[in-house]
Parts: structure tokens; sequence; C-alpha cells
């Protein structure tokens, strides 16, 4: 059994209970996560509360720190990576680019530079609006992406002068207490701490009165959940939550030349992904071949455990998920959708799920309507894209959409009519980048991480005024 210490002020630290960590490619448990007790949930936030005096008074070092925090986490990457393809199921060298992408995200933040914003400067007077850190930071990361999307959070909010106290999801900890102990070799104690728990930990977190800011991504429900937490203490909050992302297919696209990339905005990490694309609108003059060519390549791609060498797709992540995948098509063919390709269980054990391909598909099913949050794919003929712009922003998600045509021109004017946190013409989640904002609308979330925007995020508003005139 892989057994991992929480960090707590700079220390390994277990606890006296434990759960179970499963693997999603063979449904068994292989590894073992501390739960997290009250008093060291305590000490957590106390060493977070106490570091933070400190650490918010030296940039530079915080800008060096966070360098030499990216090269620690490149030396570690094969173990971290390891333990992410073991509780989180995707294929090892996705796991491989996510946990070099974290690192990549630390390089960006020690790198960037900080805009002086000197809005007077003359004979009468001076004033200039400095971003101060908030305090401590309570992070709460989901499963899908557990390295990377801790990594949205610790990069600009240590840049930016808070100190941390992190919980992965219960489904995946150990990648992220594995990064823990990593970072815990370069940082100050108490900087950041992670502790591992199940979902009233995370609850625990957002009531506690130590944190200033709680930054979180997961679904929709527990966002709101935690929106009305933070409320009575004020707590800032960014929400990064679910998504329905629409691919809006024009007349004049080629479905041969877009299918590949569209096929995987869609299967990418097996459809576990906020941003993926979870609906396809598909002109009916173009319909079929969409389908068809989307059906291909779900009937070859090929699904695997996520250590197997040539693996693409892994299993699904847990069994609560998979049994809403396997609801969700089996509802959509009963409201008359039909199987393009996959549509049922893979036989073998652990969470498999046959890439799924459903044609016939219409708004007001649920697989359409709702998030699926994996590999079953619902297309939807169209006559009028105005129909399809009005019941996508009509909808109670915005976060990504992208829309495909061979008219870039066309295609700008059809994205700009879209209500989301970012689009893209002729690729899909292309803004997805350590420079620019990612954020959603609506029920998609509050706030924006990444870039200088996502670093103000972590930062109060401090006007510094000095009056000439008297
Ligand atoms: P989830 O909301 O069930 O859990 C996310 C985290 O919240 C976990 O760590 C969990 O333990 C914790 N939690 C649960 N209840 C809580 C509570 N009451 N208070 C505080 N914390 C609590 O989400 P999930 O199933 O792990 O993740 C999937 C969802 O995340 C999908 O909806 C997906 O779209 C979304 N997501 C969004 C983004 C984004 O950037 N917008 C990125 C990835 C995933």
């Amino acid at each position: 059994m892989t057994v991992l210490p929480m960090t707590i002020n700079g220390l390994a630290v277990q606890s006296k209970a434990t759960f179970g960590v499963i693997d999603p490619a063979t449904g068994e448990f292989f590894g073992q996560a501390p739960d997290c007790t009250e008093e060291q949930l305590q000490l957590a936030m106390d060493s977070a509360r106490s570091a933070f005096g400190a650490w918010r008074r030296d940039e530079d070092q915080r800008r060096a720190m966070l360098r030499e925090a990216a090269v620690a986490v490149r030396q570690d990457g094969e173990r971290i990576a390891g333990l992410l393809t073991s509780e989180q199921g995707k294929p090892l060298q996705d796991a491989r680019v996510e946990v070099m992408a974290a690192a990549a995200w630390l390089d960006y933040y020690a790198g960037l530079e900080m805009p002086r914003e000197v809005v007077q400067d003359d004979r009468s007077g001076y004033a200039e609006v400095l971003r101060r850190p908030l305090g401590v930071v309570a992070a709460i990361t989901p499963w899908n992406f557990p390295v990377t999307l801790a990594m949205w959070k610790i990069a600009p909010a240590l840049r930016a002068g808070n100190t941390m106290v992190l919980k992965p999801s219960p489904f995946t900890p150990l990648a992220t207490l594995a990064l823990g102990e990593t970072l815990a070799q370069v940082l100050p104690p108490g900087v950041l701490n992670v502790i591992s728990g199940r979902d009233p930990l995370g609850a625990r977190m957002t009531t506690h009165p130590v944190p200033r800011k709680i930054s979180f991504t997961g679904s929709t429900p527990t966002g709101k959940a935690i929106a009305a937490a933070a409320s009575d203490d004020l707590k800032r909050v960014t929400l990064e939550l679910g998504g329905n992302d629409p691919a809006i297919i024009l007349d004049d696209a080629d479905p041969q030349a877009i299918a590949d990339q569209l096929f995987w905005a869609a299967f990418a990490n097996n459809g576990q992904v906020c941003l993926a694309v979870k609906r396809v609108y598909a002109p009916h003059s173009l319909y079929d071949d969409v389908v068809e060519a989307l059906a291909e390549r779900a009937r070859t791609v090929r699904v695997g455990a996520g250590a197997e060498e040539g693996t693409e797709l892994g299993p699904i992540n847990n069994l609560p998920q998979y049994s809403r995948v396997v609801g969700l098509v089996e509802d959509a063919l009963q409201q008359g959708a039909k199987v393009a390709a996959g549509g049922a269980s893979m036989n073998r054990r652990g969470y498999f799920y046959q890439p799924t391909i459903l044609a016939a598909a219409s708004d007001g099913i649920r697989i359409v309507d709702e998030e699926q949050f994996g590999p079953a794919l619902p297309v939807i003929a169209y006559r009028n894209v105005n129909d399809v712009l009005e019941r996508c922003n009509e909808g109670p998600y915005g976060l990504t959409a992208s829309v495909w045509s061979s008219d870039t021109d066309r295609a700008r004017r059809v994205a700009t009519e879209l209500d989301c946190g970012q689009v893209a013409i002729n690729a899909h989640g292309s803004g997805v980048r350590p420079d620019l904002p990612f954020g959603g609308a609506r029920w998609s979330g509050i706030g924006v991480e990444n870039g200088l925007w996502g670093l103000y995020g972590f930062t109060e508003t401090q006007v510094l005024s000095v009056p000439t005139a008297y």
C-alpha cells in the first residue's frame, strides 16, 4: 500500500485515521491517505498564518523560491506522475505532461513582471494603486487534474505574498500530497500546507476563521455551498466550476479536417475536463459526416490502464462518476438518441466505458443539458445558428466554447455572440495558458485564474496617495 504524509508547518505528518485510495483501472484500493483531524487542520491554519508575516515581505525571495520549486517539481516528476496515473487513471504520458505543466506555471509566476500602477505623479501629488496579499488562502481541488489545478492556485497565491492550506479531492489525494512533500524541501515552513480528508474537511476549511480567501475548483453544487459558507465572514472567493461547453460547426467546415481536434477536445482525459467539448452542434448539411468522423475515432482509440504502454484513454476516475455516465447514456437512448459508437461499459474490471458518440441527440435531454464529465458525446443537428447561440447563452453554464469554419471572419462573428469565459476558433481550449485569464460566466464560476488577472484575485487593492497641495 502506498501511504503518504500531509505537510504541515514544513513537517511530514501522519494521522491516526486514514482513508483508502482506489486505482480506477482495477477498482481496488492501492493506497492510503491521512484523514486530517480537527487539531491538524488548526495546526495547518496556524502555521500558514504565522508564515504569512515574513513571506509577504520579500518579493525577490518569493520569486527565487518559485523558481527553485519548479526545479524540484521537475526532479520529482516521475514519482508524482506515477502516483497521478495510479489514482486518477490517466495515461502515464498525460500525467507527465500534467506535472511538467505545473512546473511551467511556477516558472511563469516567478518571471511575471507586475506593472507599477501609478495613476498620478505630478506637481499636485502622487497616487499609486498597490496590490496587497490577502493572508491565508484555503485551496480546494477536484480529481480530474489534481496537480495542475493545485498549481493554478499555489503559484499565483504564493507569488502575491499569501500562504496556503491546500486540500485535494479524496479520490486523488496522493499526487498532491507528494507535491506538498516536494515543495516543502524548498519553501519555508507553513507557506504551503497540504492536508487530506473527505468532503467535510473541505467544508470545515471554508468556515474556518483564519483563511481570508477560498480558491475552489470543482462542481457547481459545491461551489454554491462554498459561496454561501464564505459569505458570513466575507471571505473572498474564486470559483472555477462546471461547464457544458459547445462546439458549433458552421456549414462551411470540413468534417474530416477538424475531426481529430474535435474528438480530442471532447475525449482527452476521458472527457473529464471542465472545458471539454460536451456537445457538438452540426448543421443538417454536414451532420452525418460529422457523426461518422467522430465515431470512427471513438471506435479506434486505444482504451486501457494508464500504466499500459500505448494507452490513449484510461478509465473513468471513480464509481459515482462512472455510474453517472452510464445513466446519462441510458437516458439519452430512451429519449431517442442513437449510438454511433460505443454506448456500453467495457468488459473488464475497473471503471472502463467505451468512448461513445450519440447521434440524433437534441436539447432537452439530460446529456445535452447537463455536464456529463465523461467519455460520451452528443451531436445535435441544427438549421439556424442563431437558435444554437440562443440555446447556449440561455443555459446555466458559460465556461468555454468553440466555433469551427473555413471562414475565420464568419466564425469570429459567431464566436463573439457567445457569453462564456473563453471562445476559440478552429480549436477548443487554446486559450488555456499561464498568461491568459481562465474562468466562467453564470454557473461556471466567479473570478478567473491565470495571468496577471489570476494573481490579482489573490490580492486586495490599496491606494497610496501623497497630495502635495498643502
Ligand atoms: P466536487 O465539487 O465534488 O469536489 C471538489 C472538491 O471539493 C473536493 O476536494 C471535495 O472534497 C471538496 N468538497 C466537497 N464538498 C465540499 C464542501 N461542502 N465544501 C468545501 N469543499 C467541498 O467536484 P469533483 O467531482 O471533484 O470535480 C468535478 C467537477 O469539477 C466538474 O463539475 C468539473 O467541471 C469541475 N471542474 C472545473 C474546473 C474549472 O476550472 N472550471 C476545472 C476542473 C474541474
